[in-house]
């Protein structure tokens, strides 16, 4: 863990240090990706199988590819009622934040007559990629189906890699309750090519999101522009601003939720209170000596973390602007001013009642956000991810009268004589007809 002050004449090194790029081990697996996406696109199923057999340590065969409705049920079935309970919280209010983002078209008629406006249509298919080789995401599940169903895509086939042909039955309840249309026992790599390409048994779809490990990852890359994908995920983050009035541990265990993700995630604590720096900083050692997954939570808060003392709450959203982290966090008493002066951040969670784990599974909004700065510049998971905008232009007479000469002119300038005849011949034929009454 990295101490930072922002009164300290080093802290402008030091903090560029802590922003550098976290080590990527997606370039590392670009060639194989490549040769599964090469074999499923030649043998399809075939390969399919093969791949899924040897990584997943299972025996499928191509009739056995698909999870059938009945295997689905049954696997639905051993959920605890309390945690069918819990997805339904989840799900319900995930689906209504995505509903009310939905947007209207755009339709009116400008001065010179013409009518103008835009569309918005569902994709016809979206692919979902559910990781599941080391542990199982049913959160994943909601996060990516529901935003699709509530854009009214009409086909969603989800891949899952099922090790040593265990199936998850909470996964598979998330994608009941999601609308899933149809699921498949395969995963990494050659799951993507499938949604891609296409094989005798998964028809290919038009965009596929998704969460996975490096093979996944580097395979959305490697299939980007046959058909569209989400973001690249990375490592997660979090900052936390937090002054002196917050319980220690409850920050530490903010900071850690993140840091258990992975070790190369990344958790930040600002705040202009020294005294609360040193208290977190001992409840983080504390927890860490109980916590399962410690050992990887360690890793990423040695290695990543870091707690800047700044002078004021102004100087805290400024460096938030700078880090454009996946999460924010204000833990303050009065949040206000800094929410609206933080301009960079994916997902903003307000107040000392809203941790980012209720971010994660409950609130509403979707926790696939932008990873590695990307905040800058684009935003996380929404139904705008599953419609596309058409627009329209529809003229009269009078109309083309008034605007086509312009079209005409800008034609010609650019040598393209047969846009400017396309418009000229008609506003001589309007010209022919006004002649002649
Ligand atoms: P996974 O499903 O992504 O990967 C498992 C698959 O990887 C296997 O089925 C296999 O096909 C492939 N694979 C494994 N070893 C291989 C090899 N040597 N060669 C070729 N292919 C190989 O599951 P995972 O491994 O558990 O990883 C899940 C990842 O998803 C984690 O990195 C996790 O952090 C991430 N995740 C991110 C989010 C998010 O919202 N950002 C959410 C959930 C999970």
């Amino acid at each position: 863990m990295k101490r930072l002050d922002t009164t300290r004449t080093d802290f402008d090194t030091e903090f560029r240090k802590l922003l550098a790029e976290r080590d990527s081990d997606t370039a590392r697996v670009d060639g194989p990706v490549t040769e599964i996406l090469a074999a499923v696109r030649a043998r399809g199923d075939e390969a399919l199988c093969e791949f899924t057999n040897r990584f997943d340590r299972t025996d499928v065969t191509p009739d056995r590819l698909r999870i059938t409705p009945d295997e689905i049920e049954a696997a639905c079935a051993e959920v605890a009622p309390e945690l069918l309970d819990s997805l339904e919280v989840a799900a319900s209010r995930i689906e209504s934040f995505h509903k009310a983002q939905m947007p209207e078209g755009l339709r009116y008629v400008d001065q010179a007559g013409v009518t103008l406006g835009m569309r918005w249509t569902a994709l016809d298919s979206v692919g979902l990629y559910v990781p599941g080789g080391k542990a199982a995401y049913p959160s994943s599940v909601l996060m990516n189906a529901i935003p699709a169903r509530v854009a009214g895509v009409k086909r969603i086939a989800m891949c899952v890699p099922t090790p040593d042909g265990a199936l998850n039955p909470l996964v598979l309840a998330a994608a009941r309750r999601s609308g899933v249309s149809e699921i498949y026992r395969v995963g990494g790599a050659q799951a993507v090519a499938a949604m891609a390409y296409g094989t005798a048994t998964i028809a290919p779809v038009d965009r596929v999101v998704g969460p996975g490990n490096a093979y996944v990852a580097e395979a959305k890359r490697q299939v980007f522009g046959t058909v569209g994908i989400d973001s690249i995920a990375g490592p997660s983050e979090v900052v936390v601003i937090a002054d002196g009035n917050n319980d220690p541990r409850a920050i530490a265990l903010d900071l850690l939720a993140q840091a258990e993700h992975d070790p190369m995630a990344q958790s930040i604590l600002i705040t202009p209170d020294t005294a609360m720096a040193e208290k977190v900083e001992r409840a983080v050692a504390t927890e860490l000596e109980t916590l399962p997954r410690a050992e990887i939570a360690r890793t990423s808060w040695d290695a990543h973390g870091a707690i800047v003392i700044v002078r004021d709450l102004d100087e805290a959203a400024d460096l938030v602007n700078t880090i454009a982290p996946e999460h924010l966090e204000l833990m303050i008493d009065n949040p206000a001013p800094v929410f609206e002066r933080v301009r960079h951040a994916g997902a903003i969670f307000v107040g000392r009642y809203c941790p980012e784990a209720i971010g994660d599974y409950v609130g509403g909004p979707n926790h696939v956000l932008p990873t590695s700065r990307t905040a800058r510049f684009s935003s996380g998971l929404s139904v705008f991810d599953f419609i596309k905008r058409t627009t329209f232009i529809e003229a009269q007479a009078e109309s083309l009268r008034e605007i086509g000469p312009a079209a005409v002119s800008l034609a010609q300038a650019e040598g393209l004589d047969a846009h400017a005849l396309s418009v000229s011949v008609r506003l001589a034929a309007l010209d022919g007809a006004h002649n002649e009454t």
